[in-house]
């Protein structure tokens, strides 16, 4: 008989279970503690629960996390984890620490149905949703792994070459940073986005069940709603029902462009929903007082990269709580885009700006590794083997 894996269950699911199997809804909020709370996975380790309870749990459920096949450190001190999952499938989580932050990237399903033509996922067509368990599960497996890290020492060596200088020209005037350190032992996850492989809101109800045990302070994983990050391709009717669920988490939007025309080229989601539809919806998603939705912004050679493109921005964005990311394009084999020269990303830039809209540029981390925004593809079935 296969067991129930616990991972996933919602604290409520969790005194549901204890309940039919004859001990107290106390029990299970104890399951969820120790799961959730203390990141213990082994049953045996949980001692407040009394021991034979524990075996009769034990012989019908686990609290397994998805294997870590590889953990790949990049010279900016991120670091891509490769998931194999029960059924062979591979998904990756990219760690990012940057400024006191640890940064989780965690993906949502196995490859991606909608087909950005810019995007390497996109080019797998969708394999299957994961489930809240495998989601929550990279998340878990990451706490865990960076629990485990033990100092620069077990960072491959990371701590005597620690790669190029990022740019960082947020003030638009470009200025050189250090790269950052690798996280140090015993951290945690302190900002979760949704932002690796597949669409978030295409998998809906994981998603949700997911983000209900991330923000669940007293038996979840206790993250404040808005240090976690919601990024979709632009799903009207998802965005509409996120706004429904008081979970109060930041909205991203994948925007790419500001006319229709371009964007249907680079996203086939907008002949499905258009700019109108979409910025509609945006309008309408409940924001608390000082939080703003978040845009990204792939910046594609003589695609969408011109002044009169940070124009029609503008003036898509205008009465919007706004703040741009706009992402120089990775590259990825046979990719037909490339990324513009850093002058023109500048000019998009000073022209957002000059609008008075809060407006970045992510210099996407973990490239050299395969494990920036649109890098990720593990392929199935080929152990050590990656996009
Ligand atoms: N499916 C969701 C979330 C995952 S992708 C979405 O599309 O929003 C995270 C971000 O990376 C998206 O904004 C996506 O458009 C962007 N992206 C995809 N491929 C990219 C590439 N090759 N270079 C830069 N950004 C890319
Ligand atoms: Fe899917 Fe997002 Fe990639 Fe588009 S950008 S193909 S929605 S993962």
């Amino acid at each position: 008989m296969s067991r129930l894996n616990l991972i996933g269950l919602l604290p409520s699911e969790m005194e549901d279970l204890a309940v039919e199997w004859g001990a107290s809804r106390y029990r299970g909020r104890q399951l969820a503690t120790w799961i959730y709370r203390k990141g213990v996975c082994d049953l045996e380790s949980m001692s407040d629960l009394p021991k034979e309870w524990r075996a009769f749990v034990a012989e019908r459920a686990i609290a397994a996390l998805p294997e870590i096949e590889r953990e790949t450190p990049s010279q900016d001190g991120s670091r891509k984890l490769v998931f194999r999952l029960e059924d062979g499938a591979r998904v990756s989580a990219v760690l990012m620490p940057d400024d006191g932050r640890i940064t989780l990237c965690l993906s949502t399903q196995v490859g991606c149905g909608y087909g950005c033509t810019f995007c390497l996922t996109g080019t797998m067509g969708l394999e299957r949703n994961l489930t809240a368990g495998e989601i929550l599960g990279q998340l878990l497996a990451a706490n865990r792994s960076l629990k485990g890290l033990e100092g620069l020492g077990d960072l491959g060596g990371l701590g005597g070459h620690l790669g190029a200088p990022q740019v960082d020209n947020a003030a638009h005037q470009p200025t050189i940073r250090p790269p950052q350190l690798p996280p140090e032992a015993g951290a945690r996850v302190t900002h979760i986005v949704f932002m690796g492989m597949g669409e978030p809101l295409a998998n809906y109800a994981a998603l949700v069940k997911t983000l209900r045990v991330l923000t669940d302070a007293r038996l979840g994983l206790g993250y404040s709603p808005r240090r976690i990050t919601v990024s979709t391709v632009g799903l009207v009717s998802g965005i509409e029902r996120l706004g429904r669920e008081n979970l109060r988490v930041n909205l991203a939007v994948s925007l790419h462009a500001a006319t229709d025309e371009v964007r249907a080229r680079l996203m086939p989601v907008n002949r499905s929903w258009n700019l109108g539809a979409l910025m509609g919806a945006v309008k309408r998603y409940p924001l608390a007082p000082r939080q703003r939705v978040f845009f990204e912004y792939v910046m594609l050679d003589g695609v969408n990269d011109g002044t009169d493109d940070a124009r029609a921005v503008a003036r898509l964005l205008r009465g919007v709580r706004a703040k741009i990311n706009l992402i120089p394009f990775n590259d990825w084999e046979g990719a037909p885009f490339r990324r513009p020269p850093l002058p023109r990303i500048l000019a998009f830039q000073g022209v957002l700006l000059d609008a008075g809209i809060t407006t970045t540029v992510r210099w996407s981390k973990g490239e050299d590794i395969g494990a920036a925004c649109g890098q990720l593809r593990e392929l199935v079935g080929t152990a050590g083997v990656s996009a």
